[in-house]
């Protein structure tokens, strides 16, 4: 007796030989998978208590986000043709700047909803404020059922690269405490949720904290055993910075921080240098591509085939509400894999499969759960999801993967399972009202506006 049996669907299993089994079926018991095989032959060996038809779908690995800033989902649509310092100090920041613990709650309402539509299973938070009310965004997670990196933003500098008062007024905080209560968070929230909610460490880009201060996140991290997420090289400023102040790359800056390691993920890597991608590959570091972030912010193109081809390991990200404006992955996954093509002029650079391997796999690899998330085999933890091809604009499916890359959204996600857990079926939720959560962040929305003094609508007449 089993607890869920996926039958009848084609199950992209990436296991080590990337097996796709067609006339598939995925046993789960409790929070595991306990075996993935042809549908008549699992049928035959367990009962279920729930039985889930996968006809003309496709099951695969949950995806994994490994950037997104919870608390800019209710900042959608705030900030267009902006470059990044302007971007943040006259939007992003005051927006943020403006928002309460319930306005935290209701963004990571939100941006957890759309991630879970979506196909995400998990993601790493970039990083956040006190006053986005910390223990209101754990709670979502926990009640919504998603699996999550948490982080808290830690800075004892006010500046973005040179730009020394690039921090707005009401996003700064202090060193000090800024580490206590991350590492408070830690001790309340790390392993919570049946190991679902870990606790890493946020720290600003460079420019937003001292040498000194990041080795003690560095140090910090090492003691309590878990993870760092920081912006490193998103843009040119950065690199400037770093060679000016330091006479370093990016990635040289890092380990002279010893902010590197297996459980280190720098957001974006647009600008690094050749000599970084040694550095990434011989310390195991992660880089997450963001690249709609990037094209969207004129940031650049992140050399993401040379890193690969260099043995570091790249994963996929969306960013956020204003410089994304979505949280689909499936869209992300698209853009990353085009990209690179027109920008190397070469279609053969950047294949649809080593794309999928980088939003689960390599995402896994970066996790403190890389032994168990990413693949569908047994023994690994039920986070998968279900696609439904049978759509007009995704037949005839020849290549699922391709399909999946090239023509699919995140509409097209039909069901999500997570630690063996139901969290949407045949697109309907079941941990959360969806239509109170749209509701609620609408409005939301427009009172943020309002309390930071900011206009923001159409560019048009609105008659
Ligand atoms: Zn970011």
């Amino acid at each position: 007796m089993v607890d869920i049996l996926l039958t009848n669907g084609t199950i992209v299993t990436m296991n080590a030989r990337r097996e796709i089994v067609t006339d598939g079926a995925v046993a789960i018991e409790e929070n595991k998978i306990v075996d993935v095989g042809k549908t008549p032959e699992l049928k035959k060996e367990y009962r279920a208590d729930v039985e889930i038809d996968c006809s003309g779908k496709l099951v695969l690995p949950g995806f994994i986000d490994c950037h997104v800033h919870q608390a800019q989902a209710l900042l959608r649509g705030c900030a267009d043709d902006l470059s990044l310092v302007h971007w943040l100090k006259e939007r992003v920041h005051p927006l943020q700047g403006a928002f309460t613990p319930r306005e935290g709650e209701i963004s990571s309402k939100l941006c957890c909803l759309e991630m879970i539509k979506s196909g995400t299973t998990t993601f790493l938070e970039s990083g956040m404020h006190t006053k986005y009310g910390i223990d209101g965004i754990a709670k979502v997670v926990e009640k919504i059922g998603i699996r999550a990196m948490l982080t808290k933003k830690l800075m004892n500098l006010p500046g973005y690269a040179d730009f020394q008062e690039a921090i707005v007024e009401s996003m700064r905080e202090d060193g000090k405490t800024a580490m206590l209560e991350n590492i408070d968070m830690y001790k309340k929230w790390h392993g919570k949720a049946n190991n679902r909610i870990h606790v890493w460490f946020g720290p600003r880009t460079p420019g937003g904290a001292t040498v000194e201060y990041f080795q003690e996140i560095a140090y910090n991290a090492k003691k309590f055993k878990t993870g760092i997420t920081m912006h490193l090289g998103e843009v040119k400023d950065d690199v400037r910075y770093m060679k000016n102040e330091f006479k370093m790359t990016p990635m040289e800056f890092a380990n002279h921080c010893g902010l590197v390691g297996e459980h280190v993920v720098y957001a974006h890597g647009v600008w690094m240098a050749e000599k970084d991608f040694r550095i990434l590959k011989e310390t195991k570091s992660t880089v997450c591509h963001c690249p709609a972030s990037n094209l969207k912010l004129a940031s650049g193109f992140a050399p993401v085939p040379e890193m690969l081809k260099a043995g570091a390991n790249v994963a996929l990200g969306c960013d956020g509400g204003p410089s994304d404006d979505c949280y689909d992955m499936i869209r992300e996954m698209k853009l990353a894999a085009i990209i690179q093509k027109g920008r190397l002029l070469d279609p053969t650079i950047l294949p649809a499969e080593q794309v999928l391997e980088m939003a689960t796999l390599n995402g896994a690899k970066s996790t403190l759960w890389k032994k168990d998330l990413g693949q569908l085999e047994k023994g690994k933890i039920a986070d998968l999801i279900v696609v439904n091809m049978r759509k007009p604009h995704l037949v005839p499916v020849r290549n699922p993967i391709s399909t999946l890359i090239y023509a699919a959204n995140g509409s097209d996600v039909d069901t999500v399972i997570v630690d063996g857990k139901i969290l949407m079926q045949n697109r309907k939720m079941k941990t959360i009202d969806e239509e109170k959560v749209i509701e609620e962040a609408q409005k939301a929305g427009v009172e943020i506006d309002k309390r930071a003094g900011l206009k923001i609508g159409p560019n048009w007449p609105v008659k």
